[in-house]
């Protein structure tokens, strides 16, 4: 990859990146669509990443469909898809892990223990193998968009970061790949994360500015959903993930399905 990029810079090309671990949705193609927007070229990579998933979590049944994803990159323009194998990036004997402290701790961090060491070194392998002007991240996974500004900032990776909007649903629940796993009754209750959201942007908007209320407001919508069980309901700093802020952030189980939303309660929700 590392040479075909090294040609296109050559050529004078600007070059956008957009990682992702396949089951595409419109969430992803519309970080490529921002990405064709901005660079010359835009290469795709597609990579389900073993080390960012705990033992006991879904790396395994992780949704896999790589010739619809093929389809859809070549649809919307990408110029190359980097589709590197788990023996090429993590070589038996490989030692190496890229540890970002303090915005990697809480939050997410406490849920999913390595998760951002297995985010922080796979995004850092792939920077380094495609060499981009820009990489496109989505606003969606909050705390990996810090994690990686972070990173790219503490490492001179001389990268842009770009972050793209939460593309949702009609009733407003973000895209994921892992809503397939939801039924149908978990998909309707899956529409309590944006519910909280949008009850506690209203609260803001009303001129409540106490942390503890704001965040009463976000539990009391999810906790009123039978099939929610809340991982945590926050609402923090955008650059530290720590309070006081105005980011509410949100971890919420729906049967065995792991769930994530984030809204900043300055801005009106969408929709
Ligand atoms: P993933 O394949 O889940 O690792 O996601 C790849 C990229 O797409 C990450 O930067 C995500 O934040 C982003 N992404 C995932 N879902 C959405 C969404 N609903 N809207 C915008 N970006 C998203």
């Amino acid at each position: 990859m590392l040479d075909a990029s090294r040609r296109w810079r050559g050529d004078g090309k600007s070059i956008g990146l957009v990682p992702t671990m396949g089951a595409l949705h419109a969430g992803h193609l519309s970080l490529v669509d921002l990405a064709r927007r901005e660079n010359d070229l835009v290469v795709a990579s597609v990579f389900v990443n073993p080390i960012q998933f705990a033992p006991g979590e879904d790396f395994e049944r992780y949704p896999r469909d790589p010739i619809r994803d093929a389809e859809l990159l070549e649809q919307s323009g990408v110029d190359a898809i980097y589709r590197p194998s788990v023996e090429a990036m993590y070589p038996p004997e490989a030692r190496t892990r890229v540890h970002v402290s303090g915005v990697s701790e809480p939050l997410e961090g406490v849920a999913r223990p390595g998760h951002f060491e297995g985010v922080a070194t796979v995004v850092s392998k792939l920077l380094i193998a495609v060499a981009p002007d820009r990489a496109y991240f989505g606003q969606k996974d909050a705390q990996q968009v810090a994690v990686v500004k972070r990173l790219v900032r503490d490492l001179d990776l001389g990268v842009e970061i770009r972050v793209g909007p939460t593309v949702r649903e009609a009733d407003g629940v973000a895209l994921s790949s892992r809503n397939v796993y939801l039924s149908a009754e978990e998909r309707s209750a899956a529409a309590s994360l944006c519910a909280a959201l949008r009850m506690a942007a209203d609260a803001y908007a009303a001129g409540e500015r106490d942390p503890d209320r704001l965040r009463s407001v976000l539990r009391s919508r999810l906790e009123a959903e039978p099939l929610a069980v809340v991982d945590y309901a926050e609402v923090v700093d955008p650059g530290t993930f720590r309070g006081p802020g105005t980011l509410a952030v949100l971890a919420v189980r729906i049967g065995r399905t792991r769930l994530i939303d984030n809204h900043d309660l300055s801005l009106e929700f969408p929709g």
